[in-house]
């Protein structure tokens, strides 16, 4: 199965937006999409990085995952 770490595109050959976080949760809604979409939350970890399954967004947890605990 090929995979390339660089370069991902939409299904429709649109460049995907990354946005990195510190959050180990982080909603979307689409943002800037121009339609937007339900807001939907998802979690980081423990994969460290997670596609939104509307827009197709792509977070990466930048943080330190061992941070999570206390405050
Ligand atoms: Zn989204």
């Amino acid at each position: 199965m090929l995979h390339s770490a660089a370069a991902r595109t939409t299904p429709a050959g649109t460049p995907v937006e990354v946005t990195e976080t510190d959050h180990a949760t982080i909603a979307c809604d689409g943002g800037s999409e121009p339609l937007g979409h339900p807001l939907v939350y998802l979690n980081l970890l423990p994969a460290g990085a997670v596609d939104c399954p509307y827009c197709g967004r792509h977070f990466v947890f930048t943080g330190d995952p061992s941070a999570g605990h206390g405050h």
